[in-house]
């Protein structure tokens, strides 16, 4: 409950990648993503990137 979830298909548009990121907050929720965007798609930390990731944040739980 009161999890926060990112689905990587719709942030990244790589329709491959079938990752969930999910945490109990915000900070938390940008750190894994941006992690994992980094690491896996070699993308930037950028502020554009993050304003991206925070309109792709939802809140519940993330459907399996
Ligand atoms: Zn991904």
């Amino acid at each position: 409950m009161g999890q926060k979830y990112v689905d990587c298909r719709e942030l990244s548009g790589d329709i491959h990648c079938k990752t969930t990121l999910v945490a109990n907050t915000n900070d938390e929720l940008m750190e894994v993503v941006i992690k994992h965007a980094i690491n896996v798609h070699g993308l930037a930390n950028t502020t554009d990137f993050r304003k991206q990731v925070s309109a792709h944040v939802r809140e519940g739980n993330p459907p399996i």
